[in-house]
């Protein structure tokens, strides 16, 4: 099979967060599994940045955005340590800015049009570089026009006319709505713009649009593809999720292991694996205190958070625990992230006044994230919902016990540290329900008192580094769809 992955992000060319890490990863385990497979993105100004070689491929494209017709061209590089070809949609109007989508904390404010003339070059590409396409997978709103220009405009071309669409949501929380006028700007007829297909709630939604024309549906774990048809986690689309539920398949996120582990990283002043954590993770832990200003106390357990600083992670959770407890818990925490004012205010506040249990780093880095699933003993991930989450299956393989909770994906992978899972040899981690400061609270304490028996400790650590999250399996369930895909009559509602 031909696959094209179209998505904003892919690591290392440009990230923000999860869908980059998935983007990057499951083409190449595709192409292992003797598909081929080529990913098309935006060439934003990170992506230049990211030390790959990137050529031209001499095509120039002519984009019909409204009425006007926008020039751009497209480049050539590759997925690191693969032959995965990345092409990379050049139009330094659109992309060459600071940020992907927004700056200082704002949305650009031509967010539509950019990803109109993405989605557009997308489709373009296909005949322009002749590329044999039987799938177009898309990923969340950036490119959720691409499976309605297919059907739409590209109903009966002749290098199109079998090709079948695939959207997976990475996140129901960021839809891509914009104003109405927008409309003109997608070139389709207003038409589509009704309650049932590119509108909501008087707005154009460009999600919506991928889940109504999208011929397949997929989200990043069987649980979160369930919850996304509720009121609660549909984000006001759990309607169309609901009559679409038949297109629709939970599909685990998988670990890219080459980026991802302890044996070979190099981010870390020891490598360790399953056999002989106990000697590397504390040289570890050791490095991480010293790098982040905290005591180098070896038998203080240490609480890890990497993630974007948004209420979607918990972070409400976490500063009013920080704020109950950073003056009696003997315990240290490091946060690395970046996202809501109020937290950049908050936390270096609460580290200010108790610098010798709280660091905070409120930055974007890579190789902090490294060394802060390595080095912390805990991982916190206590999310209101999370479509899968990496970090904890990261902190699974770095040692590190998830403390998450159970929501998503973070149900799907962490097993709660019940007496009955300890029995069993399944437990891998902490979890709780009830989304409260008490809950969490009521969770630390159970996992610190688990901290203090070594046994059972090292029991949960090695449960979870023993476990295989890598991408082969969730892979073969892509390469299922798509097989299915390509064989099914069209299932999109129009
Ligand atoms: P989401 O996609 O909702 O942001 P995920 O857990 O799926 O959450 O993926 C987040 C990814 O982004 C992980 O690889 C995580 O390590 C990374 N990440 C998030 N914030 C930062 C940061 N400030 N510095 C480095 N990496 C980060």
């Amino acid at each position: 099979m031909n696959i094209l992955l179209a998505t904003s992000e892919a690591v290392p060319f440009a990230k923000t967060g999860g869908l980059a890490d998935v983007c990057g990863a499951l083409p190449i385990e595709i192409a292992r599994l003797g598909h081929e497979v080529a990913v098309v993105m935006p060439a934003f100004r990170q992506t230049f940045q990211a030390g790959q070689s990137i050529e031209p491929t001499g095509v120039e494209l002519s984009i019909p955005i409204g009425r006007k017709t926008v020039a751009g061209t497209v480049l050539r590089s590759h997925l690191p340590g693969s032959d995965v070809p990345v092409y990379l949609i050049d139009q330094p109007g659109y992309f060459d800015r600071p940020g992907l989508y927004q700056q200082d904390g704002k949305d650009y404010i031509d967010n539509c049009e950019r990803f109109v003339f993405f989605s557009r070059a997308v489709l373009e590409i296909i005949e322009q570089l002749q590329l044999p396409v039987d799938i177009v997978h898309a990923n969340d709103w950036q490119t959720g026009l691409v499976p309605a220009y297919l059907k739409l405009e590209y109903a009966g071309v002749p290098r199109y006319e079998h090709i079948r669409s695939i959207l997976t949501i990475h996140n129901m929380a960021y839809q891509g709505n914009f104003w109405h006028w927008d409309m003109l700007l997608t070139g389709l007829d207003w038409k589509y713009f009704n309650w049932q297909q590119m509108e909501f709630f008087g707005n154009l939604n460009l999600l919506k649009t991928g889940l109504v024309f999208a011929d397949y549906l997929t989200t990043v774990s069987p649980r979160y593809a369930q919850e996304i048809q509720t009121p609660e986690h549909g984000c006001g689309l759990e309607g169309v999720l609901s009559q679409r539920r038949h297109a629709l398949t939970g599909i685990i996120n998988g670990v890219d292991y080459r980026q991802w582990n302890p044996a070979t990283d190099q981010h870390l002043a020891a490598q360790y694996d399953a056999g002989n954590f106990r000697q590397g993770k504390p040289v570890c832990k050791q490095a991480l205190q010293a790098e982040l200003g905290l005591p180098q106390e070896a038998d203080t357990p240490l609480i890890g958070f990497v993630g974007r600083l948004v209420d979607q992670k918990g972070l409400d959770l976490i500063t009013q625990l920080l704020k109950d407890t950073l003056a009696t818990n003997h315990v240290q925490w490091a946060i690395l992230g970046t996202g809501e004012a109020k937290y950049h205010e908050l936390l270096p506040t609460l580290a200010a006044r108790f610098p010798h249990r709280l660091a905070t780093r409120l930055e974007f880095s890579d190789a902090l994230a490294h060394r802060i699933e390595a080095g912390a003993d805990i991982f916190m991930m206590p999310s209101r919902f999370e479509p899968c989450g990496l970090n904890q299956l990261y902190s699974l393989r770095y040692g590190t016990v998830p403390l998450v909770r159970a929501t998503g994906g973070l149900a799907d992978s962490i097993t709660n540290a019940t007496a009955e899972n300890l029995a069993a040899g399944t437990a891998n981690g902490f979890s709780f329900q009830t989304y409260s400061t008490a809950a969490l609270g009521e969770t630390l304490d159970r996992a610190l008192a688990a901290y203090r028996e070594p046994a059972t400790w090292q029991k949960i650590v090695k449960t979870g580094m023993t476990q295989d999250w890598s991408w082969a399996r969730s892979a073969r369930q892509y390469i299922d769809l798509y097989e299915e895909a390509l064989h099914a009559p069209e299932l999109s509602r129009t």
